[in-house]
């Protein structure tokens, strides 16, 4: 049990990597708020999970790129749970098209999710972090962050900056108990990526070293890792999960 004893806010657990990502913390001993813009299955499946082990998992439901909808959400969520030791901002949309034609409105709403909600849920929950001197933080950055992909300029902006609020803000709390990082996942078999075309699939699954796509367990291990004390001295970091992809 990896994660006995941890409280973990897990934002977009609805369903895809969040949701694996929250059933691999309770199975490893958390007890867990999983954040979502609406009540969905997932939650209702993982919160019988988690009777089935003995543990909780709390239904948040919260829009992260609105303040107004998310502030209030994490602050409750904050007192309920008597503080997080872990958080994993994993929470991310795409909208995708050619930078030429893309709307300002997909531009814009893009960074707010993933980029400005992930700055509004840490800025709360990393005070109380620092305050108790001890937290892990892992956000979901991606390949695309690192690499670029065309049809993807406003969410390869997002996701690099992603990396580098990752960088900035472990430098800010290292002295203060609270690690960040991130994980850059590659292709990951999931709702998000079935909305590719199956002609684009196969040249991006064949571009892969490893020849196959990632699954979301592969994604949640690394998290549980990094919210773990097994990465105690691992902060500021950007950790591939890709099949080789990103070397
Ligand atoms: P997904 O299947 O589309 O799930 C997205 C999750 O985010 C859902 O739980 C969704 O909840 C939640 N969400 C979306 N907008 C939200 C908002 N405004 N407020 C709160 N929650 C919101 O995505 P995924 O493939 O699992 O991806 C998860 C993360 O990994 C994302 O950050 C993504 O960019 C990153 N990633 C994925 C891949 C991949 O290949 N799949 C690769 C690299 C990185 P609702 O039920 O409310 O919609």
């Amino acid at each position: 049990m990896l994660l006995k004893g941890t409280k973990a806010l897990i934002t977009g657990a609805s369903r895809g990597i969040g949701k694996e990502i929250a059933r691999r913390f309770i199975e490893e001993g958390a007890e867990v708020w999983g954040l979502a813009t609406r009540p969905s299955e997932g939650a209702k499946e993982l919160a019988a999970f988690a009777a089935e082990k003995g543990s909780a998992y709390h239904e948040v439901i919260a829009d992260v790129g609105d303040p107004d909808s998310v502030r209030p959400a994490v602050e409750a969520a904050l007192k309920e749970s008597g503080g997080f030791s872990a958080l994993v901002n994993n929470a991310g949309i795409t909208r995708d098209g050619l930078s030429f034609r893309m709307k300002l409105e997909d531009w814009e709403s893009v960074l707010r999710v993933n980029l400005t909600g992930t700055f509004i849920v840490t800025q709360i929950v990393s005070s109380d972090m620092i305050r108790k001197r001890a937290g892990s933080i892992v956000n979901l950055s991606s390949i695309v962050g690192l690499h670029g992909q065309g049809g993807q300029v406003n969410y390869a902006a997002s996701k690099a900056g992603i990396i580098g609020y990752t960088k900035a803000l472990a430098k800010e709390t290292a002295g203060r108990g609270v690690r960040v990082n991130a994980i850059a996942p590659g292709f990951i078999s999931t709702e998000m990526t079935d909305a590719v075309p199956e002609e684009a699939k196969k040249t991006w699954i064949e571009s892969i070293p490893m020849k196959r796509a990632g699954s979301v367990r592969d994604v949640a291990d690394a998290v549980v890792f990094l919210a773990s004390d097994m990465s105690a001295y691992i902060t500021a970091q950007v950790i591939g999960v890709d099949g080789g992809m990103g070397a």
